[in-house]
């Protein structure tokens, strides 16, 4: 992920922020609907305490954006912050929308809900669809 993301698409999803910090996605393999995720794009780093004030405040703030956006768009009962990095070790959050008829309400993801060989992903139409509304909802980069 040092390199860059890959683009606007990508296999796993498509960008809804070109942040000054992060790249956000709109995840095409949807742990649950709504399911996105932010890379931090400076340097090599994988976990949070190493960025500096600086680069602590302009990271959290723009995934609290995309997070906001998510909440807003998804109307989830709660919103998921997770920074797990254990088969990615570049740091990278997930935003996980749980929505009201959550197979798993009140408690964890399911182990398996990272599995893309397991997840039907987002038909490719709503995922542009979804991905220009949330671009909308999040505005100009500031
Ligand atoms: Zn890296």
């Amino acid at each position: 992920m040092c390199a860059g993301a890959g683009g606007d698409v990508t296999a796993h999803g498509v960008r809804i922020l070109e942040g000054r910090w992060s790249d956000a996605f709109l995840g095409r393999y949807p742990v649950r609907p709504g399911y996105a995720y932010v890379i931090w794009k400076g340097r090599h780093v994988t976990e949070p305490g190493e960025l500096d004030d600086e680069e602590t405040a302009g990271f959290w703030g723009e995934v609290a954006r995309v997070a906001d956006a998510v909440q807003a768009r998804y109307r989830p009962t709660k919103m998921n912050w997770l920074h797990l990095g254990n088969g990615v070790p570049h740091l990278h959050v997930h935003l996980v929308p749980r929505p009201v008829d959550d197979p798993r309400a009140g408690g964890p993801l399911e182990p398996e809900s990272f599995d893309q060989a397991a997840t039907t992903p987002v038909p490719e139409a709503e995922l542009e669809a979804e991905a220009t509304a949330l671009r909308a909802a999040l505005g100009p980069p500031t």
